[in-house]
């Protein structure tokens, strides 16, 4: 017996609350969810920092409260979509052609529809979780998560009181046909400046000292190339899974990495090294005018274990650090790996899963100071051709019906076994 509602329905009327961050709130959307976990006979609970920035929290109890508890966390809000760019309103929540259309569609409005859809499934089935599961709604995430997991990690501990394990974005897709990636470990965040002085002086005549020239070489010479390869544990573990071999030296996992998993090459190989990007320029304030000074920003991301490496290169080239935000880091060997493979194969006989590192940050980083283990686990299965990476913060993000429901039977295996 299924839920009430279909996960793909669920998908479709999330995405319709615009919760774009920055620009809009997630309490529309939160209320949609607090609503239907009550239905449901859950007791959900609401937090807000400030108003409108809405979180919500239930603890499911479990057939044994002894046991070490579940987090599954999700958030509501969403990064902007331009809709002049997309062939759908990116909030109308379309579904057609076999998918559900929309801004939110794979990041992550669709772990939260398939989250819902299990407990709808296990409720409607007449069962409970094995254990306490905590269901977490969350605002924020999008820029930082400052009012969303950061504020109930600060402000809220107790409600997270014996959650061992928590379970987020990004990971639980298959790369190939039969081996899923779920994440241990997100790359942490440095962002840089670079400031180059001079001396300021009239357009027309022979420069001094132009610190415009002096910016291009120096950014040139942080990017230059690419950073040395960061290979870990995880990452030969998934390309030793991939290749059916054991892949150890790091060139070789890379090529694993880049040769065997089609649109996940990209993502996947930037969990490999660290990266410097420069994504902010300025200088000069008119045309005949040499100006003073000129600076440059950098986002720049470090593979667990290699921040010392990154931030060694970004001060030879004497930057200086604007921001920080921690990676996270959980250990592959343990149960809840296990469960999660097995709660995969149950659906997908005969599939495989192996870790990874995630390329980019999430709210995984606010749940490790508590202690938690913390995973990507939005479990899917993946069409063929479907070029899911580029579907995150992507023009018509779209996600696929089917992958939607294979993912809320696993979510319900992996919470009621
Ligand atoms: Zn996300």
């Amino acid at each position: 017996m299924t839920g009430r509602k279909p996960v793909e329905e669920i998908c479709s009327d999330l995405i319709r609350f615009d919760t774009t961050n920055p620009g809009s709130n997630e309490r529309p959307a939160a209320e949609y969810v607090a609503a239907f976990l009550a239905d449901l006979g859950l007791e959900p609970a609401v937090y807000e920092q400030i108003p409108g920035r809405t979180n919500i929290v239930a603890r499911w109890p479990g057939r044994d409260p002894e046991l070490p508890a579940l987090l599954v966390q999700g958030h509501l809000d969403t990064v902007p979509a331009d809709a002049a760019a997309w062939s759908v309103d990116p909030h109308s929540g379309e579904i057609a052609d076999g998918y559900v259309w929309g801004r939110g569609a794979v990041d992550m409005k669709n772990a939260v529809a398939m989250t819902l859809s299990a407990v709808d499934t296990t409720v409607a089935n007449g069962q409970q979780p094995e254990r306490d599961v905590v269901l977490a709604f969350l605002a924020d995430e999008e820029t930082g998560g400052e009012h969303g997991a950061g504020y109930l990690v600060r402000h809220h501990p107790e409600l997270f009181e014996g959650c061992q394990a928590a379970i987020g974005e990004v990971g639980g897709f298959n790369v190939t046909p039969s081996v899923f990636a779920i994440s241990v470990a997100d790359k942490g965040l440095r962002w840089y400046e670079v400031r180059e002085q001079g001396i300021a002086g009239h357009g027309s005549m022979v420069a001094e000292d132009n610190p415009i020239p002096k910016l291009a070489a120096t950014v040139d010479r942080l990017i230059a190339g690419e950073q040395p390869l960061a290979v870990t544990e995880p990452m030969r573990a998934l390309a030793t899974s991939l290749a059916g071999r054991p892949v150890t030296a790091a060139e070789d996992v890379l090529d694993v990495l880049e040769t065997r998993t089609g649109p996940f090459a990209r993502m996947l190989a930037a969990g490999a090294r660290n990266t410097v990007n420069v994504t902010m320029t300025g200088a000069g304030y008119k045309e005949n005018v040499i100006p003073g000074e000129a600076w440059a920003r950098f986002d720049c991301r470090y593979v667990p274990g290699f921040e010392d490496d990154l931030h060694e290169h970004m001060t030879a080239g004497e930057a200086t650090l604007l921001r920080r935000s921690p990676a996270a880091w959980t250990d592959h060997d343990g149960e809840w790996f296990t469960r999660m493979t097995e709660a995969l194969a149950h659906e997908l006989p005969g599939s495989t899963a192996a870790p990874y590192v995630f390329s980019g940050g999430t709210d995984n980083k606010w749940f490790q100071r508590l202690g938690m283990q913390t995973f990507g686990f939005t479990p899917m299965l993946l069409p063929p051709g479907y070029d899911y990476p580029a579907m995150f913060h992507g023009v018509d993000e779209r996600c696929p019906v089917d992958a939607l429901q294979f993912g809320a039977r696993v979510l319900a295996g992996l919470m009621s076994r």
